[in-house]
């Protein structure tokens, strides 16, 4: 479910003190991008933010769409998922794991079980954050009997 509109632009808000903080400048290009991050739970590839945001903006390029998500997940500002395929941006940056539908590819927030847990210690290995992902089918993928009748991602093998 999308966020509402309060809660985007707190987050496109956040993003930008990110952006700031790490050093780029806050363009009006970059905030658009930021801005449609924020209010995105579907953790959207650089791709797909682009055709979103070009739909309404024709000006902008992908490479602005990508070097900004890249540059803040490389300056540890936001976190990107790596599970097949391109890489996913995440714009929640509170503390929390996802589970991935193996049907259709969706990934979804989940609270943390063990936010109340401290991190461990591994000896000699700082830890900066824990992923945990569930595997199954969403609730879609799960309850539709039928075989999915729009289905976009037309796998072989
Ligand atoms: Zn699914
Ligand atoms: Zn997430």
């Amino acid at each position: 479910m999308p966020l509402n509109k309060s809660e985007t632009f707190e987050r496109t808000e956040d993003l930008i003190g990110e952006l700031r903080a790490s050093g780029l400048k806050v363009t009006e290009q970059r905030v658009l991008v930021l801005g449609e991050l924020a209010g995105d739970c579907t953790h959207p590839t650089a791709q797909e933010l682009f055709e979103r945001i070009k739909d309404r903006h024709p000006g902008i390029s992908f490479a602005t769409v990508y070097n900004t998500l890249n540059a803040l997940e490389r300056a540890r500002r936001i976190a990107a998922l790596d599970v097949g395929g391109p890489r996913r941006f995440d714009p929640n940056r509170a503390r929390h794991d996802h589970a991935i539908c193996d049907r259709c590819g969706s990934v979804r927030d989940v609270d943390p079980v063990d936010a109340s847990l401290p991190d461990p210690m591994l000896d000699g290995f700082a830890v900066e954050r824990i992923e945990r992902v569930y595997r199954g089918l969403c609730s879609e993928c799960g309850t539709s009997s039928e075989a999915s009748n729009t289905d976009r991602r037309n796998e072989d093998g």
